[in-house]
């Protein structure tokens, strides 16, 4: 079934530059802390055990965090704006007569 754009599309995210990155649940009872502080916030946020996040090597964000740097995006479409996926049309110029 072919799947329409606006379908329920909001509540999906993508991970537009996914090498090195995985999505993760935390399992554990430690305490974890996002990688970066949201500006304005002097504390990190506290990942609580069964929150889904984001990691990247050791660095670990929280999903708000990794929206608000563009890790991740509700953006269906943003393969269609991948520069490698953009084939440039260039016309041949018309021979010289
Ligand atoms: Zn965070």
């Amino acid at each position: 079934m072919p799947e329409t754009l606006d379908e329920g599309g909001e509540g999906r995210l993508y991970v537009p530059d996914f090498a090195g990155w995985k999505a993760a649940i935390k399992h554990d009872w430690n305490k974890e802390y996002c990688f970066v502080q949201r500006p304005g916030e002097e504390f990190y946020h506290l990942l609580v055990t069964g929150e889904i996040f984001l990691q990247r090597g050791t660095e670990k964000y929280c999903l708000s965090c990794a929206l608000r740097h563009g890790y991740v995006t509700h953006d269906r479409a943003f393969w269609l704006r991948r520069p490698s996926s953009i084939v440039e049309y260039r016309p041949s110029e018309p021979p010289p007569e």
